[in-house]
Order: C-alpha cells, then structure tokens, then sequence
C-alpha cells in the first residue's frame, strides 16, 4: 500500500512505532522531521492513487484547535484533536485536496502529548461537557487496526465522564474499536451520503449499506452513535434519496439512537474549490450553480441551502430522529 515509509529519527525505538513497522513488513528511511520533507513541494492530489507515502511523526506546535462556530452541538465548546494528516479514503469534495500541498499520510503518535492537552482544556473548562473530534484532518477509524491508540482515548473519556470524544469516519474498521467497553461519552458517527450519491462521490470508502450495518453492529453492541449527513449534494430526485437513507436507519431502529445528527450543505474554499473542479470535472457537485457566499465559501445560494436542509431535517423528523438532536452544520450566518 505504501510507495516510502518515513518515520522521524527519534522515534524509531518507540514501541508505538516498533508496533506500526511491524505490522507493515517494509524498511522505513529515518528523516529528521517529517515536514522536512512532506508537502515541501506540491504533490498533486490524485497521485495518492498511485503513490502514497507514510510518514510517522511527532506532532509538534499545536494539539488541539479549537473548532469554528457551528462546528457542533451549541453552546458547549469544542475542539478537534490532530492526530493525522490526510486520509486513504478518496471523497470528490473532500477539502484536504486544497488544504494540504501533499496526499501522503502522516501520523503522530505522541498521542500521550495530544491527551495531556485535552486533560488541561477539560479542567480550563471547570463545568460540562467539552467536546474533542478526532477526524478533522482524516479518518478516525480507517487506520487503527494500524495505529492502536484508541484505547488510550477511551480510557481518557472513561476517567473524565464530561468529555465527550467524537470518532467521525466513513470506515467500517471496528476491529480495534470492538475490543473496548461501550461508553456514553465516546462516540462513533458516521458520515453518510444516500447509497446513489455515495457510489459516484465517496470514492474508494466502504459503502453507505456497509456503513450502517456497522452501525446496526456498533448499536447493538451499545455504543453512542451519530450521523453527519454532510456534505448534502442537490440532485433533482435529492428528497428521495434521504427518504430511503433515513428509511433504512429507522429499519435498523438506528434514528431514534443517534445522540446527533448534523446536516450541512456542500461547501468549499476556494483553493478548495479549484482543486475539484480540476481532480473531479464531471462531478455531480458541478451540476448545479454555486456562489460566493458570506463566509468567502463558495456555496449554493442561501435559500436553497436552507430549503435543502430543512427539506431532509423534515425528513429526519418524520423518521425518527429527535427534534433536539438535529443541528444545522456551518449556518450560523445567512
Ligand atoms: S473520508 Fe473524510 S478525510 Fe477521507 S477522503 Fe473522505 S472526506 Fe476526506
């Protein structure tokens, strides 16, 4: 799978990273640090196709980050914690093909550092609950059959009932998962698109049915599950499409279990943007105008925005999922 593993010079005695390379059978070349050499100079996005590299890495500078406005639930703070660069998984609208200047993957494994952080803003925080997402800059799941560090987040939720972690992905990696204890504060969601969307914009993921039977697996097992349906994407028939999405969640007896669900509109920066309609030029996101929106996103015009989420929170309603636990993801503004 991988073209070069890179691993920092200091960290190649690291039982962590011992434990990775053993997994991978393949000579790592020792580096200094990792951005000495990655994203140095651009490697164009759909390379990771063909060539993708690993590095493995310190995580220096900052942590965590502190996630925008109508980035969660209201009115409790949140954060993301970064653990990895860059994703296996290939969506068409994904956003790291414009954020970072390389596809190759990059992951930190001082995972006690990140954690530590997370324990400093819990107690900075002395009441409720605060949030950590993990999967901003990749996948939560995809690679921890790799990586092994999800019980050490787990067992930081498990010491401190108030923070609440949130696993995002797209993956059906449970393996890892599996092997610890549900808990009401560690949370897996599931970004979903409608199975006819998903197959020609979620490249290379599992599919959207493989994803909530994973979920129905993950439910009945006891685990806090959410769903994103993020990025919606207009197409004419796009009401049908979330009928049956929500259709087969309320079958599974999933819509009423889900602590949230967050529904937002395709959105893009610019560089963003650019890079789309370079890598995907007969995408379905090109078929329907966009414009330049408050935010400098580029976006569908606002009406429709609002009439495209409330038309599938209507239809979420109607299935099931809890007035409270529906947020509209990024609309703070008009
Ligand atoms: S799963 Fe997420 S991070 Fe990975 S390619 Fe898709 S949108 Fe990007």
């Amino acid at each position: 799978m991988w073209n070069k593993i890179y691993v920092e010079e200091d960290l190649i005695e690291s039982p962590r990273v011992q434990s990775i390379l053993g997994k991978l059978n393949q000579s790592p070349i020792l580096i200094k640090n990792f951005d000495d050499i990655w994203g140095k100079s651009k490697k164009p996005y759909l390379h990771k196709r063909d060539s993708l590299n690993l590095f493995l890495a310190h995580k220096k500078g900052q942590l965590l980050k502190l996630a925008p406005d109508a980035y969660g639930t209201q009115g409790e703070p949140h954060y993301y914690f970064i653990h990895a660069y860059n994703c296996i998984y290939e969506c068409q609208y994904c956003y790291l093909q414009g954020y970072f200047n390389s596809p190759d993957i990059v992951l930190f494994v001082n995972h006690e550092e990140i954690i530590q952080k997370m324990q400093e803003t819990l107690d900075a925080h002395p009441e409720g609950r605060v949030w950590f997402h993990a999967g901003e800059f990749s996948d939560s799941l995809a690679l921890t059959h790799l990586t092994g560090e999800l019980e050490l987040y787990h067992e930081f939720c498990q010491r401190n009932p108030r923070a609440m972690i949130e696993l995002r992905t797209k993956s059906v990696n449970t393996k890892e998962l599996l092997k610890l204890a549900p808990l009401s504060n560690f949370i897996v969601s599931f970004s979903l698109s409608p199975q006819k969307m998903g197959k020609t914009i979620d490249l290379k993921t599992p599919s959207t049915a493989a994803r909530m039977k994973v979920m129905d697996e993950l439910n009945q097992k006891g685990f806090s599950l959410a769903a994103h349906f993020d990025p919606i994407i207009y197409q004419e028939d796009f009401k049908q499409q979330y009928f049956e999405l929500l259709k087969t969640l309320q079958d599974l007896k999933l819509t009423q279990k889900l602590l949230y669900l967050s529904l937002g509109v395709v959105r893009f920066t610019k560089d963003v943007y650019r890079e789309v309609e370079r890598n995907y030029p007969d995408s379905p996101i090109h078929s329907t105008p966009m414009i330049k929106s408050f935010d400098n996103k580029v976006r569908y015009h606002h009406p429709m925005r609002m009439w495209i989420m409330n038309s599938v929170k209507e239809l979420a309603l109607q299935a099931g999922v809890g007035a409270e636990a529906i947020y509209l993801c990024m609309e703070d503004h008009a």
